[in-house]
């Protein structure tokens, strides 16, 4: 009722043209088309050697997503999120996922958690795995807080977050032993967190590793 009146009073509209929408959150088919196109990302030998399995991404990181995501992590704008994850949901129907055994989200630390109120890679993409057989599993933690990597160059990045992921506990070691895991996060910039995030879920047994991000600039 509540959402019938705001969308009658603030009609929902495409974030990437404006064009008006039926639905909260919803693209138009035609920014769909332009804007979500799944890609590998280029990676070095070292990173592929980790990422056996390739790491893929949505888009860009470019507006609007860039600003979607800007909105959803330190605005909180609840619409931002609705229009992400209408834009991740649509993404996952392009993904073959049948390899996959479970979904891992690139964890924050919990001061960062309590600050935020939530894990933006869990957010953006629970609401896909509704729609499939997955399970997002908090197999990672932070052990030590780490300064924001915005601003940082890679090898201050690279140091900045060694060692900073483990495994969370006993129990979910034995889990990941032996699967496929799929590793998710908003953006995929340097590739540092990545590296490291699969660093510690290899070293845990995981036997084979995919990531996914929505955005990245990569080319
Ligand atoms: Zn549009």
């Amino acid at each position: 009722m509540l959402e019938a009146i705001l969308n009658f009073l603030f009609p929902p509209r495409c974030p990437g043209c404006g064009s008006y929408v039926k639905h909260n959150g919803q693209w138009c088919e035609e920014c769909l088309n332009k804007i979500l196109r799944v890609r590998k990302l280029p990676l070095d030998d070292k990173m592929g050697s980790v990422f056996d399995g390739g790491v893929l991404c949505f888009c860009d990181y470019e507006d609007p997503v860039k600003k979607l995501i800007a909105d959803a992590k330190f605005e909180k704008k609840k619409n931002a999120v609705k229009k992400l994850q209408f834009f991740v949901d649509r993404g996952f129907e392009k993904l073959d996922l049948h390899d996959i055994d479970i979904v891992v989200p690139v964890p924050l630390h919990k001061n960062k958690i309590k600050q935020r109120g939530f894990n933006q890679s869990i957010l953006f993409f629970e609401d896909a795995m509704k729609n499939s057989d997955l399970e997002i599993w908090e197999v990672l933690r932070r052990v030590h807080e780490t300064r924001p990597q915005f601003g940082l160059k890679f090898a201050e990045r690279k140091k900045n977050i060694k060692g900073a992921f483990a495994v969370a506990d006993k129990k979910h070691r034995q889990l990941v032993r032996g699967k496929t895991v799929l590793l998710v996060d908003d953006i995929f910039t340097t590739g540092a967190t990545f590296a490291e995030c699969g660093k510690v879920l290899r070293e845990a047994g995981a036997s084979r590793i995919f990531g996914l991000v929505i955005a990245s600039n990569h080319k």
